[in-house]
């Protein structure tokens, strides 16, 4: 087939790649001219596993391009949108200028026939406001909504073999037909696999993401209202967690208690969310994602007063090693990161913060460029009165704690990931506090 991706970010770049990793014909369509002259010679703008290599495999089959010319998408069967949908500046809910700007372009370059197959996370509704706009601007072509659940870190694997797609077609049987046969000729190849398969109306489709993502806010909301319970009782949250995750109706995922989610996507989606709901009359049946979204918040509140506890009531002209800003290990993402968020908060209460990550030190000082930020592990935490490790790469999780002691001005960690051994770092001499856990080992942890 051949296929446009309009938006060419950490989604529509992944996307046009493994659309034509699976034999299609693809050009990739972007504003941003800097973006589309780094995909086009392999190098994206942005860390993604994988994706400098897939890149290069499949420009080199000559079947992918990508222009910053919405004229290139007139003759391609399905054009996917991709772009951003952020939060709206001082609101809760989503900003679909992008979503708008990208139709707008792309209606006099379709044809009738042509599907316009939305992935973006948008408010419910959308995908029918636009199919409305195109049956004026655009007759004859037909809008799906195809929402994406890839994660960054994995989206290669999560786009190429993906756990369910979801369609959402029009309501009149022959588009219903004519969009679900189109989208599945795309995903012929996962569907072969095994792939399910759920075709639904439009506005079940964009629920369908927005529910997802509530979801597993919730459950790692959840699991951190439990880790502030544990705190004022003296338990640990990790066993707690260990051992309801142990049933099936649970299950252990999700369940990690720590800093809480950040990045492009939970935050801003539940509030556009909650937005929505309320835009629909139904906000009450949406009220508990704000105290989702406040316990998220609290946590990171909680780590600089762990911090602040340990260096005895002040940050104030302490030097604090930070390591990890993106907002999830094996992303380079900064967006509304938790860890960055703390990083900035410390800074700002007068600490000499040195900030470490692999990948998110571009993107971090872009955003706050008063913090100071080193390239090695050790820089960060040489003579450091206190270790913060608030992303859990794999880095930190394998750092030796007998040889950071001795780097240290003392041996103070706090782990905003509960991904350190917590017995090996104090058997080291370290003073170990995490969200969630007791100050002291008070019981031995589960087999
Ligand atoms: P992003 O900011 O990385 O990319 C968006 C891209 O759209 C940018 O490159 C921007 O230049 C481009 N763009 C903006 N306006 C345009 C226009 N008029 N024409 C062409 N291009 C335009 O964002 P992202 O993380 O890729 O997310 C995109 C959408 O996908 C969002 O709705 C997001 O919620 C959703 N989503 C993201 C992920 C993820 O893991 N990042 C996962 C699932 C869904």
């Amino acid at each position: 087939m051949r296929i446009t991706v309009i938006g060419c970010g950490y989604l529509g770049a992944v996307h046009a790649a493994c659309m034509t990793e699976l034999g299609h014909d693809v050009v990739g369509i972007d504003v941003d001219e800097a973006k589309i002259a780094g995909l086009a010679a392999a190098a994206p703008p942005f860390f993604e596993p994988g994706l400098p290599e897939l890149l290069e495999r499949t420009l080199a089959t000559g079947r992918l391009r990508f222009t910053t010319d919405m004229g290139e998408a007139y003759g391609s069967d399905v054009h996917f949108i991709a772009v951003g949908t952020p939060q709206q500046p001082g609101q809760l809910a989503a900003d679909l200028r992008y979503v708008h700007a990208a139709v707008t372009a792309l209606a006099p370059q379709l044809r009738p026939g042509d599907v316009v197959a939305g992935k973006s996370t948008v408010p419910v509704g959308t995908a029918r406001s636009i199919a409305e706009r195109l049956a004026t601007e655009a007759p004859g072509a037909l809008v799906a909504w195809n929402p994406e659940f890839l994660r960054e870190g994995f989206a290669i694997d999560d786009t190429l073999h993906p756990d369910r797609l979801v369609y959402g077609v029009p309501a009149e049987p022959d588009e219903a037909e004519r969009v679900t046969a189109v989208l599945d000729e795309v995903y012929a190849t996962p569907a072969a696999e095994g792939t399910p398969v759920v075709v639904t109306g439009l506005e079940t489709a964009e629920l369908v993401k927005s529910a997802a993502n509530a979801f597993l806010a919730t459950k790692i909301s959840f699991i951190n209202a439990m880790a502030e319970v544990c705190e004022a009782a003296g338990a640990d949250v990790t066993q707690l967690a260990d051992a309801i995750g142990h049933d099936p109706r649970i299950g252990r995922r999700f369940l990690n208690a720590g800093l809480g989610f950040g990045g492009g996507c939970l935050p801003k989606d539940i509030r556009a969310f909650m937005a929505r709901a309320g835009e629909l009359g139904a906000d009450q049946a949406l009220t508990f994602l704000r105290e989702v979204d406040q316990i998220n918040m609290r946590r990171r509140a909680r780590a600089i007063d762990l911090v602040r506890d340990e260096l005895g009531g002040s940050v104030l002209g302490r030097r604090i090693a930070v390591l990890g800003l993106a907002f999830k290990p094996d992303s380079d993402d900064v967006r509304d990161s938790p860890a960055l968020n703390v990083a900035a908060q410390l800074s700002l209460q007068g600490a000499a913060v040195l900030c470490h990550d692999p990948r998110a030190i571009e993107g971090a000082r872009h955003r706050f460029p008063e913090l100071t930020y080193v390239d090695t592990i050790d820089e960060a935490v040489r003579d450091a009165d206190a270790v913060l490790v608030l992303t859990e790469w794999r880095d930190y999780r394998d750092l030796d704690p007998t040889w950071l002691a001795a780097q240290v001005a003392q041996p103070v960690v706090v782990d905003g990931r509960n991904c350190l051994d917590a017995d090996a770092w104090r058997a080291a001499g370290w003073r170990y506090r995490a969200l969630g856990r007791p100050r002291e080992a008070r019981v031995p942890a589960l087999a």
